[in-house]
């Protein structure tokens, strides 16, 4: 189909849908869900495949993710979408104040290939509860999950085109940008996220940008040690390292750090049948080129398969790696790597770990590991990432009441929570006044107003009121021929 089709299309579904209230559109939420419920292990194992994670991963990261993203909108969205009264200045006295938020119109949705399920299900469904049709692009590197998200979506009986997919690479996403969507929310790399920030800029459509990451984990020496090596591990292997919040800087305090590598290394020998697959050739060679930068210049490797040796032509997969001897001129201090390599690096004390985090150009999201939550907080205020974790990684995305995003180039604005509901809505603020009066007091003639407002000041907004005062100005402003 092509793109001026999908947009008419759209466009169309979105008349008749954006008038429905938000009770109907759930209705249709509802059907999906017990659709995903009843499809379970076909989507589990289609997405399995296309990606090769391993099936408790597809249904824990892609499958629950959605279904929890699907309860929150049940639960939430009447409430949050519905008119918002908020309190009027005592100027204002007498008029109601309230917030419509009303649907944008189409939303664009581009996914990656990593998530390919939620990342382009749950902006989607958000969209769609607000009221907008949504044209979803997902990845060309997993293009099994666009048929399969369709199939679900047309056995939920959304009404036709409300939620379309457009198969396709790079160029379909490119033609979609130009055929200016309402607004556009895109999940991918940095550099793609800039190419689309400029597109959009030329005719200030807003976007939603969830880009790269560079997680730092920082482990004080009071952690839970064993739970700090599995959570390390889980952090940096889950999804074969394909996440944009997977720990790629583990730093350990250097008084623990010999104990810490070896427990880390120990463990690690003892993972097998958990490990998933890479998804792609390409993100294999991006791994294999960090791995032997960082090599050549004195890393060392305490775990895998020397790079030099790596086979992917078969089964693109990667034994994990743990990297030490890191150092600032190596790719893999600054580069987003997404694969299964750990590289750990001693740190001496909590400023130090806190200036190498925010050393890069990523924020997307970091880790603080002590029994002491009142450090583990005044770490958290002093990161510039949008998402923390205190003892524990990633899993913070997967909690549909937080807000999720990056800080400076992990991305623009926020999604999930009831923030990130609103924001595929235009918000309409109105102030309301009943129409009686024949002016208001702020309204010329301003002649003889200026001695009551001087008292309306004085008297309303010192740290004491005082109530005669304000009953004088009152009068010669509300009672008199200015109102
Ligand atoms: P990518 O940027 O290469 O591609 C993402 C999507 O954009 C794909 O659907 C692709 O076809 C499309 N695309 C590419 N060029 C385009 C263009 N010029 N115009 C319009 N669309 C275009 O990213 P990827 O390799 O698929 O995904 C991996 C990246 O995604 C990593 O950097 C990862 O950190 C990031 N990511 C971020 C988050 C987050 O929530 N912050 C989540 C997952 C992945």
């Amino acid at each position: 189909m092509s793109i001026n089709q999908l947009y008419t299309n759209a466009r169309a579904a979105f008349n008749n849908w954006s008038v429905l209230t938000v009770q109907e559109r759930l209705a249709y939420l509802a059907k999906l869900r017990l659709v995903i419920i009843d499809q379970l292990d076909y989507l589990a194992n289609t997405i399995s495949e296309a990606t090769g994670k391993v099936e408790v991963e597809a249904i824990t990261t892609e499958l629950l993710t959605v279904l929890d993203s699907i309860t929150f909108l049940e639960k939430h969205a009447v409430a949050s979408l519905a008119k918002q009264k908020v309190k009027t200045p005592i100027m204002f006295f007498g008029k109601k104040s309230y917030i419509y938020y009303q649907p944008r119109g189409v939303v664009l949705v581009i996914s990656p290939w990593n998530f390919p399920f939620q990342l382009s299900l749950i902006p989607a469904l958000n969209a769609v509860i607000s009221g907008n049709s949504v044209i979803i692009k997902p990845s060309e590197v997993t293009p099994q999950v666009g048929i399969v998200m369709e199939e679900i979506l047309s056995q939920a009986g959304f009404p036709e085109h409300v939620i379309q997919i457009a198969h396709g690479d790079y160029r379909v996403g490119q033609e979609l940008v130009a055929g200016k969507p309402d607004f556009i929310f895109f999940t991918g790399s940095v550099a793609i996220g800039k190419k689309i920030q400029m597109e959009a800029a030329k005719h200030l459509i807003p976007t939603i940008l969830e880009l790269g990451g560079k997680d730092s984990m920082i482990v004080f020496p009071d952690a839970h040690l064993e739970r700090a090596v599995n959570g390390a591990l889980w952090g940096a292997f889950t999804n074969a390292g394909q996440v944009c919040m997977s720990v790629e800087r583990l730093f350990v305090h250097q008084s623990i750090y010999p104990h810490f590598v070896d427990l880390l290394v120990n463990r690690a020998k003892q993972l097998t049948d958990d490990l998933g697959k890479m998804t792609s050739h390409r993100q294999c060679e991006i791994v294999q080129e960090q791995v032997m930068d960082a090599l050549a210049k004195g890393g060392k490797m305490l775990t895998g398969q020397p790079p030099s040796q790596w086979d992917f032509s078969k089964v693109p997969f990667i034994s994990p790696i743990i990297l030490t001897e890191i150092k600032p001129e190596m790719r893999i201090w600054r580069e987003e790597t997404f694969g299964p390599v750990l590289p750990i690096i001693p740190f001496q004390s909590a400023e130090q770990a806190v200036e190498l985090t925010n050393q890069l150009e990523f924020g997307l999201s970091a880790s603080v590991w002590t029994k002491d939550l009142a450090l583990a907080e005044r770490i958290a205020g002093q990161l510039v990432v949008g998402n923390v974790m205190i003892n524990d990684v990633i899993t913070s995305v997967a909690n549909p009441y937080l807000p999720f995003g990056g800080a400076k180039a992990s991305g623009l604005g926020r999604y999930h929570g009831i923030e990130g509901l609103r924001v595929f809505t235009n918000q309409v603020s109105v102030m309301a006044d009943s129409g009686y009066k024949k002016r208001e007091v702020n309204w010329y003639p301003y002649q003889g107003k200026y001695p009551y407002f001087k008292e309306l000041i004085r008297s309303y907004y010192a740290d004491k009121k005082d109530l005669l005062g304000l009953l004088k100005a009152f009068n010669g402003l509300f009672m008199g021929d200015g109102s």
